[in-house]
């Protein structure tokens, strides 16, 4: 029976053989425990395996589980679509967001930080195959506004996120992956040295290989952590 312990060190493996593949050590990669859909008890399972990252895509769902955990000291991550009648919520109770995709909903994040607390974490998402499906910024619109929304007072923009169209050969599952790691190099160029980006949030069950390769510091993984999500 594959248990959540299991598959939490078989995703380690994983994130180790792909890492050493790139010449990179594993501990530039965080594992964010994509849990969605799942209960307190089984984000319980994955804290007792050593997973302390988890991400969360619906507010409400999420606010409760934060709540009964909150002993554990868990670091969440917001990675779902946030209206911007949504953003408080957000800006108390996560470390990260990583789905910023208007200008807006990054300085209502930073008025809405607490100043108590340390600043919010936040990537841009990319719209890196250019689908109307799928919310984010094009390169070029990240481009435009990077520098401003890196000087927003209570959040620090650590970097981009995206969620490329899935393919199933390793070499096309690179492509977009690379092209994100590149517009951060060119985003880092318009960027004053405390401010460079250090983050490319990529990668989820079925592509987190190819995005190590590529230079992924947070890779997302639900499905091989936790198994399939009930349709
Ligand atoms: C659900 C989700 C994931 C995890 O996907 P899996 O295929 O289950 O690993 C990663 N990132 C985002 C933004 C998601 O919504």
């Amino acid at each position: 029976m594959p248990t959540i312990k299991n598959n939490i060190s078989s995703i380690q493996r994983r994130l180790q053989q792909a890492a050493s593949d790139a010449g990179r050590t594993p501990n530039e990669v965080l594992l964010l425990a994509v849990s969605k859909t799942r209960t307190s008890a089984q984000i319980n399972e994955a804290l007792a395996a050593g997973i302390t990252s988890f991400g969360e895509n619906y507010l409400q769902e999420a606010l409760e589980k934060i709540d009964q955990l909150s002993s554990a000291k868990l670091d969440w991550h917001f990675i779902g679509p946030l209206q911007s009648n949504k953003t408080r919520l957000a800006a108390e109770s996560f470390s990260w967001v990583h789905s910023v995709d208007r200008l807006k909903i990054a300085q209502r994040l930073s008025d809405q930080r607490p100043s108590t607390m340390a600043p919010l974490n936040l990537c841009l998402q990319i719209n890196i195959d250019n689908e109307s499906s799928k919310s984010g910024f094009s390169p070029q619109q990240a481009l435009a506004v990077a520098a401003d929304i890196a000087s927003l007072p209570n959040i620090k923009l650590r970097g981009l996120m995206a969620i490329p169209q899935s393919r199933t050969e390793l070499e096309a599952q690179r492509i977009p992956f690379k092209q994100l790691r590149q517009l951060k190099d060119q985003i880092n160029s318009l960027l004053d040295n405390s401010r460079k980006l250090d983050t490319l949030s990529m990668g989820m069950s079925g592509d987190m290989d190819a995005a190590i390769l590529e230079g992924a510091t947070i890779v997302r993984v639900g499905t091989d952590i936790f198994s399939p999500r009930d349709s």
